[in-house]
């Protein structure tokens, strides 16, 4: 067991700040008790549980924070050192860049790529990343290599490998089959009573990389694997265009027709939805994953209807995985157009995606409570103004950043202590700087 002693407890939903008091959780692997959640919040508790080992006292303790929507196969082309042609609209942006990068991904580039983006998510204090993987060139398997390195470095995720007819067929029947091959094995472990820490979801690109035959394949996957729809719909204008010329029907219509939306669906971006298309969604308990920074770096507009959503969810597209300073940028970025919504707003979709980890895999996510998953950030901040729970989107959005991290729990292990990765931090950037190398020297041969 670990204990935190003398720590104020931070809730995100509804926002509240403790008194100090002592949280103590069960480690994966006891025999005594729930491994993974939180065994008891209380005074004294090292008294009650003169077994568990102090990990941190004082400062602050909140639950982890959860990435909605990322691309770790993206981690390496930070600073990309291959000619890239300048880029006109957002299919350019793809073609130069995005799809020249996934096709030279092998599986050695893809381990170090999850590995590197994985650590960094769990130095921000994220303890939960929610991936969508695309490369042509190495889909077989591909969501195994990205579970092994969630499960070395011990975070949380939902993977899904993006289906796709922008490669042939095969390559698109390749897509649905990793995906249901995945999700397949997550059951097979689920059924043994093996505890899992990597959920499945099934990945599809985009409306407009997806004919008819594609959309029926992924809503069949959908209904038989049990799970939700990972796509991006409706990031730029080019892609309701698309689908009104080529199928006469709003985006959401085609999805809706293929039985592809539930409470489990994770539609990103979604800034040219319709009131009609966000209605739908919100009648099906869909997630928006709104990720203000990519959508700013694309130039692809604003989601002017974001309130309208019922269930917005926050994501990095693959732009790191630091959760505190995306919510910084959705906040700023919606106060720049004018919109309703206000920092406390933006915490709560902070906060729902613990919701999407709930229905992916049951139990209870986000709670500083008995019971609930033990995933925790223990943070080192000293604040100027006091931190009480009418403010504590206030000082999310002006203050806490994850330098202020200090320990990070996932599933009751600890993954950083002290400030101090308990995970290969060094070799792990060392061997992401060889590949992306590779990686890049490989994209240069790539039209
Ligand atoms: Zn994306």
């Amino acid at each position: 067991m670990i204990l935190f002693e003398n720590t104020r407890l931070i809730s995100f939903a509804p926002p509240a700040v403790s008194a100090p008091l002592d949280l103590v959780a069960w480690e994966p692997g006891e025999d005594e008790g729930q491994p993974g959640k939180i065994a008891a919040i209380g005074k004294e508790l090292a008294k009650r549980f003169p077994g568990a080992g102090k990990t941190g006292a004082g400062g602050y303790l909140s639950p982890g924070l959860v990435c909605a929507h990322n691309h770790l196969y993206s981690a390496l082309s930070r600073g990309i050192g291959v000619p890239i042609k300048p880029s006109k609209d957002f299919v350019q942006v793809l073609q130069h860049l995005w799809w020249r990068l996934d096709r030279a991904i092998d599986l050695p580039i893809l381990k170090a790529s999850a590995l590197a983006g994985g650590a960094e998510a769990l130095c921000a204090g994220v303890t939960s990343v929610v991936d969508h993987h695309a490369g042509p060139s190495a889909i077989d398997g591909s969501l195994s290599v990205l579970e092994n390195a969630f499960e070395e470095l011990g975070l949380r995720g939902i993977l899904c490998y993006e289906t796709s007819d922008r490669n042939g067929k095969e390559g698109m029947k390749a897509g649905i089959r990793e995906n249901l091959r995945f999700a397949a094995e997550v059951d097979r472990s689920r059924a043994a009573g093996r505890g899992i820490l990597v959920e499945a979801a099934i990945g599809a690109h985009a409306g407009f990389t997806l004919g008819p035959e594609s959309m029926e394949l992924l809503g069949e996957a959908v209904n038989s694997s049990g799970r939700g729809i990972h796509i991006h719909l409706a990031e730029d204008r080019f892609d309701p265009a698309q689908s009104h010329s080529s199928y006469g029907k709003d985006l959401m219509a085609r999805l809706e027709e293929v039985g592809a939306l539930n409470e489990k669906s994770i539609i990103a971006h979604g800034l040219w939805l319709s009131r009609e298309e966000v209605e739908l969604m919100n009648e099906r308990g869909a997630y928006l994953a709104h990720n203000a920074r990519s959508n700013m770096n694309n130039a692809v507009g604003y989601n002017d209807l974001l309130h309208n959503h019922r269930k917005v969810v926050l994501g990095t597209d693959g732009m790191g995985s630091d959760m505190l300073e995306e919510f910084k940028f959705a906040v700023f970025r919606h106060r720049e157009s004018q919109g309703p919504w206000w920092p406390g707003d933006f915490l709560a979709c902070l906060d729902r995606g613990n919701r999407l980890l709930e229905n992916y895999f049951g139990g209870s996510f986000g709670r500083l409570e008995t019971g609930a998953a033990a995933d925790l950030v223990h943070w080192d901040y000293d604040p100027p103004t006091p931190l009480e729970a009418g403010n504590v989107a206030g000082h999310l959005a002006f203050g806490l950043s994850s330098r202020s991290v200090r320990s990070v729990v996932v599933n009751g292990r600890l993954r950083i202590k002290d400030k101090k990765p308990l995970f290969d931090l060094e070799a792990i950037g060392a061997e992401a700087r060889t590949q992306a190398r590779r990686l890049w020297k490989t994209m240069e041969g790539i039209a």
